[in-house]
């Protein structure tokens, strides 16, 4: 059971086949089996709790990334700060998910604070990927993709700053989603840059990631930024028939990338020229700015955001300080990881008087540069498709200088600079048996042509099915 994907249990049950205890059961089962080596989850749930088995997903559990608050239970953001901090709220995302009847079977292992490309950054330790163990899973979100890969659950969901959904989802195989922005609520996500931050799920399939898109959309008075942007019920744009669709391919990065990596999209730009797509090459000449964009915009976001855990407020205190300052001082030497202190620095650089008009104003005007040519290719075509990274998974300890790390989201940054929605979904397997991604990007607000497009796509392959689940 733990091998399916949602829908196909939410049959089962509605044909009374199976309960969402067995699954639940069954998933504990092979948790406990697997995730010693894995180790994608930080916390597991030994109880099945749902507060609505009439609801649509009968209890199905869905695992949860753990900078995502669920009341009652710990929320670490993998993070010797947070290490025992229990939520004592609900994320909105996790409340519309008990109304429609879920579960939750645990929070998974992700990069600290989810900063990071590789979940190696982890207080809790680095995340295996399942596809290959001397390899890494991709990150932020990577304790939840391997966990979906690794048939550890289900369903997740992840968050994507700058790619922390969709670049694990590529490296392990499996589909992920990152809405447009405002399209799903932040509140109860742990902040880590505000004006990039979005929730998204993470699954075996299209139509999973439509049916908990159906789920966690829409406005919340909570989130300010949250749109009020009427939500079409996505499973209806799941069509085999994309006839006549018209994509921008960006081809223009294969030349950066692995072989494995440019076969797969060749073959992609064949299968929808099969489908009876109109493909044409196209340019963002601004993207290729967007690493420098992103990491003035993310870091100064991460700065202030940062600035909450003082050793006061909630979280980690250090024990022995002198004085006030100097317990400031402590507890956020001590209890940041390195990467996290690099962000702070970087921000509070950016930030700072008499650089803010150089660095952080300036990166603003170059993210409407960026948008404005999303905005003209758009006026033109439905979708954008490219790869989502530009290699394989690469090995655990491989990239020790954070430069290198952060150009594994070079293809995936420029969706949240621009607000605009984008998947990952799998798109083949190397010779060394590694998959890559797809990556198909639209415009705001129109997840329904990326649903569309992906699962067109989706239906002539059969990656999916081989992802290595245990
Ligand atoms: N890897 C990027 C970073 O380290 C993106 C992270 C994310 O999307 N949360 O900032």
């Amino acid at each position: 059971m733990h091998k399916k994907t949602l829908h196909s249990l939410i049959d089962l049950i509605n044909a009374k086949k199976i309960t969402a205890k067995d699954v639940y059961e069954d998933l504990l089962k092979n948790i406990k089996h697997q995730d010693k080596q894995i180790n994608a989850y930080i916390s597991v749930f030994d109880d099945m709790e749902c507060e609505n088995l009439d609801g649509f997903l009968h209890g199905l559990p869905i695992a949860i990334k753990d900078n995502m608050h669920i009341k009652g239970k710990k929320t670490t953001c993998a993070s010797k700060m947070l290490e025992n901090f229990t939520a004592i709220f609900d994320a909105d995302v996790v409340t519309r998910l008990k109304k429609a009847g879920a579960s939750f079977i645990g929070k998974n292992n992700m990069d600290e604070f989810a900063m990071g490309s590789s979940t190696e950054t982890s207080y809790f330790g680095v995340v295996k990927n399942p596809w290959d163990l001397s390899c890494i899973p991709g990150g932020s979100s990577g304790g939840s993709t391997a966990a979906v890969a690794n048939g550890e659950a289900i369903a997740a969901l992840g968050s994507d700053t700058g790619g922390s959904i969709r670049q694990p989802a590529a490296l392990c195989g499996v589909v992920g989603f990152k809405p447009t922005y405002g399209r799903v609520s932040r509140y109860g996500l742990v902040a880590f840059a505000s004006s990039l931050d979005q929730i998204g799920p993470i699954t075996r399939d299209v139509k999973d990631a439509a049916i908990l898109m159906n789920i966690i959309s829409g406005k919340d008075e909570k989130d300010s930024t949250s749109a009020n942007v009427d939500v079409p019920d996505y499973t209806q744009f799941l069509s085999r028939n994309i006839k006549g669709m018209k994509i921008g391919v960006y081809d223009k990065v294969l030349k950066d990338c692995s072989q494995a990596v440019v076969n797969s999209m060749e073959e992609s730009i064949q299968t929808y020229k099969d489908l009876g797509c109109e493909l044409e090459s196209i340019d963002l000449p601004n993207t290729k700015y967007c690493i420098s964009d992103y990491y003035i915009i993310a870091p100064a976001e991460a700065s202030s955001n940062l600035s909450r855990y003082d050793g006061i407020k909630y979280g980690f205190r250090s024990s022995e300080y002198d004085g006030l300052l100097d317990m400031y001082k402590k507890t956020r030497s001590e209890g940041f990881g390195d990467e996290v202190k690099r962000r702070i620095m970087l921000g509070t650089y950016a930030l700072s008087s008499g650089y803010y008009d150089a660095y952080y104003l300036k990166a603003q005007k170059l993210r409407n540069l960026i948008k404005q040519d999303f905005d003209s290719v758009f006026e033109k075509y439905d979708c954008i498709i490219m790869p989502t990274t530009p290699t394989e998974a690469f090995k655990i300890g491989e990239k020790t200088d954070p430069l290198q790390m952060y150009l594994s989201d070079i293809f995936t940054i420029s969706a949240n600079l621009t607000a605009i929605p984008a998947i990952s979904i799998p798109n083949g397997i190397s010779h060394n048996n590694l998959p890559t991604g797809l990556q198909i990007l639209s415009d705001t607000f129109r997840e329904d042509l990326i649903f569309k497009c992906a699962y067109a796509f989706e239906q002539e392959h059969s990656f999916y099915k081989k992802i290595p689940l245990s």
